[in-house]
């Protein structure tokens, strides 16, 4: 949940981000890095982590979802991601994520996890692009991404700082392909 407004309307039609649907029954998308974890622990103080993280096994649906989203870091999402290893992700309570409440999100937004504070957005080639989504108010109601960011109070500096630390707390750094190695040397 990024914007009060629209993903209160979003939320008050049953349609928010922050519940399961069934065309999303591997789970809410995102796996969760322990530097986020460790974010979420020192907000809620005196909780284990068992008690709001799934351990969840890294299927072949799972592991080729991470590949699509790091296209430029196949080798590393492999190692950090393996099959027969598991990740963490959010827990639910029903069909909704374990920290959604009536108000919304009980998590600060520097708290939350990154791909709750990027969603509906990601980056393509250095440019903010969005994921289809159905029941995105957001979505539906744009007809252009800046239109999107610009009803999701949000714009593509603070997005691609999320982005970069994503990377950065799933290890994933970017190293320099090695054509671009050689043309430096
Ligand atoms: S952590 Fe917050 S923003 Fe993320 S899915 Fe759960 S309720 Fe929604």
């Amino acid at each position: 949940m990024t914007n009060p407004n629209i993903c209160g309307q979003c939320d008050s039609m049953g349609r928010s981000c922050c519940t399961l649907r069934a065309e999303n029954n591997e789970g809410l998308p995102a796996p969760v890095s322990e530097p986020e974890i460790e974010r979420i622990l020192s907000f809620l103080k005196h909780k284990r982590k068992e008690s709001f993280l799934d351990n969840r096994s890294n299927s072949p649906q799972f592991i080729s979802q991470m590949a699509i989203l790091f296209p430029d870091m196949a080798d590393s999402v492999h190692k950090i991601f393996p099959l027969n290893g598991t990740h963490f992700d959010l827990k639910t309570q029903g069909d909704d994520c374990i920290f959604k409440a009536i108000n919304g999100c009980i998590l600060s937004d520097e708290t939350r996890p990154h791909f709750c504070r990027i969603y509906p957005f990601w980056f393509f080639d250095n440019e903010p692009q969005v994921f289809e989504d159905s029941n995105c108010l957001a979505l539906e109601n744009c007809q252009t991404i800046p239109e999107v960011l610009l009803s999701l109070g949000t714009n593509p500096e603070k997005l691609k700082q999320i982005h970069a630390r994503i990377y950065e707390d799933w290890g994933l750094s970017r190293s320099m392909p090695e054509e671009k190695k050689k043309k430096h040397m």
